[in-house]
């Protein structure tokens, strides 16, 4: 069976005829398949919705329990039939409840990856190697300058700091969903036992997190309190939340982004960041490459981010390689980047 027979670009997304299904549609469908809860891929207003219980869960705190018509949960490996394709979910080690989606027809594999990392994670289920025909991947990372280091490194360079400046509050800004529970856990692997603070609009789907068993640690809100109360304290918030005069409620704060932008140091420079972390949930260069090599695909769909350095890249191994540069991905590691 031809690849596009089972899936092809389409505008508001990745379409399946057959189940008459869109993975991660950008406009409210009929039928989607959700591979994760970032904003840029699960939006309100489908008909029918399947996804991981954890995504579902996620969507639920995040847009409100009415988000979809109806939903289906699928477990990790469970496969469920629509319309003479065979559908499942694997983990795509990105955030909570993340996952991979494979549809199968006619012998023919077709892979999309959503956002996925290789670096372990303890806040999420570590991605799986799905072997097949047509591997579809993100590429936000595709340039050879993008190499992440193990974030226990970064944790590490934070705490150093801590440790240094005991009389300064260390804000780091991290995205809601998914960087900011694994900062806090990769705190604890540290052996932070303290307290973190968090801003208020971290808590909901940290919540989430813990009572999906994540350990996260001791998390507070932020609370009104004189400047030295935070003092040699961990605070975590938006990183739109660090743009603002929030960040003045801290003691002589050092300003810290958790992203995988922040190996280009004139990002970090432009967003007034002191510390940077490059701390990331997508696969940097190296890992895009390798993850392409271990599926087995002989044919490589890139739908957002740098598509043609990887298309390339992809060429010169001999592997067809095609960039759908499909519109309506963002990439949440970026946010409030602009103000
Ligand atoms: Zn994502
Ligand atoms: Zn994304």
């Amino acid at each position: 069976m031809q690849p596009a027979q089972i899936l092809h670009p389409r505008p508001e997304g990745l379409y399946c005829p057959k189940a008459d299904l869109y993975v991660d549609p950008t406009r409210p469908v009929a039928r989607a398949l959700i591979t994760h809860g970032h904003s840029d891929h699960a939006r309100a207003g489908h008909g029918a919705v399947l996804a991981t219980a954890e995504t579902l869960a996620i969507m639920g705190a995040r847009i409100g329990p009415d988000f979809a018509g109806s939903t289906q949960s699928l477990r990790y490996g469970e496969r469920v039939e629509i319309g003479g394709v065979t559908f499942s979910l694997h983990p795509a080690g990105h955030v909570l409840g993340s996952a991979q989606a494979l549809a199968e027809c006619g012998g023919t594999r077709v892979v999309v990856s959503g956002d996925y990392k290789r670096q372990p994670d303890p806040t999420c289920a570590p991605f799986e190697v799905v072997p097949c025909d047509v591997f579809i991947t993100e590429a936000t990372f595709a340039l050879p300058v993008f190499t992440h280091p193990s974030a226990e490194h970064e944790v590490r360079k934070l705490l150093a700091s801590v440790a240094m400046f005991p009389e300064r509050a260390h804000v780091v800004g991290a995205y809601a969903l998914g960087k900011a529970q694994r900062v806090m856990a990769e705190l604890v692997r540290c052996g932070w036992d303290k307290p973190v603070y968090a801003h208020g609009a971290l808590l909901e789907v940290t919540k989430l997190y813990q009572a999906h068993g994540v350990e996260l640690g001791d998390i507070r809100p932020v609370e009104t309190a004189p400047k030295s109360f935070y003092a040699d304290a961990i605070v975590l918030g938006t990183p739109s939340a660090l743009q603002t005069p929030w960040v003045r409620r801290f003691p002589d704060p050092v300003t810290c982004f958790a992203s995988g932008w922040m190996r280009i140091r004139a990002r970090a420079r432009q967003r007034g960041v002191e510390l940077p972390l490059v701390i990331s949930d997508h696969a940097d260069w190296c890992d895009l490459q390798r993850t392409i090599v271990d599926t087995g695909a002989g044919e490589i769909w890139i739908t957002h981010g740098e598509a043609d350095a990887l298309a390339h890249w992809c060429e010169g191994e001999g592997l067809k390689a095609k960039a759908l540069h499909l519109v309506g991905y963002g990439d949440e590691e970026n946010e409030g980047a602009a103000a």
